[in-house]
This record gives structure tokens, sequence and C-alpha cells, in this order.
């Protein structure tokens, strides 16, 4: 039996104003003309969906990518479609490929010079564990020389994995403490990884 061909002539209207979402209010206290929160939340709030992605694609996890940022799964809906190759700029790391082990001071250099807040998302079996690369030259995960907040596992992971992935990331961003970044068990991990 073959296959009903759909031909797209009588396309439907949108409905601009029930497609639009808007993101959740944090937590807080409502009145007349004012709403009451912590400075926490409203920073959370802005930071989770403003976050500027570095995208270090080594390879086909790379192509997945690619696919997230096209229009079908558009990944500026997270408000992160401004990909930046400036690590001064950038706040997420995203490594999607295998890392050799030659690659892995370039990956922390990178990292090093991202400002603070920084996380960093491992895309991919190889990013996150050296994948089937069970190799002498192969970077057995990228953790090894960066501390990583997200792993997304596959071979390649599909497009939903990623923004899967991306939006745990929103999670911990939200929910973050202003004072982490500063303190002594954030150092010590930090200092864990050689990193003053
Ligand atoms: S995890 Fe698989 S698809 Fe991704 S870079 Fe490694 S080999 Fe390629």
């Amino acid at each position: 039996m073959s296959r009903p061909v759909r031909f797209n002539i009588h396309p439907k209207q949108a409905d601009i104003n029930a497609a639009v979402s808007m993101s959740e209010a944090p937590a807080g206290y409502p009145g007349e003309g004012f709403f009451t929160t912590n400075l926490a939340s409203v920073v959370g709030l802005a930071r989770k969906n403003s976050l500027w992605p570095l995208p270090f694609a080594t390879s086909c996890c790379g192509i997945e990518f690619m696919a997230t940022m096209g229009s079908h799964y558009d990944f500026a809906r997270f408000g992160a479609e401004r990909v930046g190759f400036s690590p001064r700029q950038c706040d997420l790391l995203m490594v999607m490929g295998t890392i050799a082990k030659k690659m892995a001071p370039v990956v922390k250099q990178v990292y090093l010079q991202m400002a603070e807040p920084r996380w960093v998302m491992a895309v991919g079996a190889c990013a996150c564990s050296g994948g089937i690369f069970d190799t002498y030259s192969v970077l057995q995960g990228i953790d090894q020389v960066v501390p990583v907040d997200v792993y997304v596992p596959g071979c390649p992971p599909r497009p939903e994995a990623i923004l899967d992935g991306f939006m745990r990331i929103q999670e911990l961003v939200g929910k973050e403490s202003l004072r982490r970044r500063g303190s002594e068990q954030y150092k010590g991990l930090l200092e864990s990884y050689g990193i003053q």
C-alpha cells in the first residue's frame, strides 16, 4: 500500500497568541501593581533564558547540534540562539565530539577564558566518556579536564536529547545560588582541576 501524499496547499493559519509561551514568574508575592521576590530568583530567571552557548564541535555530534539550531528544533526558543565563538562572551560551553588527548588542553584553555558564571555540557558519548574510542589517543571524558554540569548520552544524541540536556542546564542555572561561585566548595571543585 502506498503512503498517502500530503500537499500543503491549504496551510492552517497559525494562532500566534496561543503559540507564544511566557517564562514562569519566580515564586513571590504579587500585589496591585507590584511583585516581590528574591534577587537570586530574578537573576536566575534572566540567566537561564539568555544563555550564550559556545559550541566546541569536533565531529559528528556537532552535526546534530546544527540540526538543533535549525528552524525545526529551533534552539532560539530558549533564548540561546546567540551562538558565540568568543569564550569571553559565552557562558555555556557545549563540547560535542571526540576529544583527542592532544585537544584536551585546548578545551581547558577555552573553559579558562570564559568568565564566571559558566556552565559545561558534555554532548554525546565521546565527550561524556570517550565513546567507542577506548584508545590511547582519545580523552575518556571531558570531565578529566573541566567540571561538567550536564551529560547528554547517545552516539549521536538526537536534537531532542540535546534540547533536554539544555533544559536541565536551564534548571540548574535558574536555581543556582548567587553565593555558589564564591563558596569554598566551588573553589575546591576548581582546585581539583588545577584551576585557581
Ligand atoms: S558520540 Fe558518536 S556521533 Fe558523537 S562524536 Fe562520538 S562517535 Fe560521533
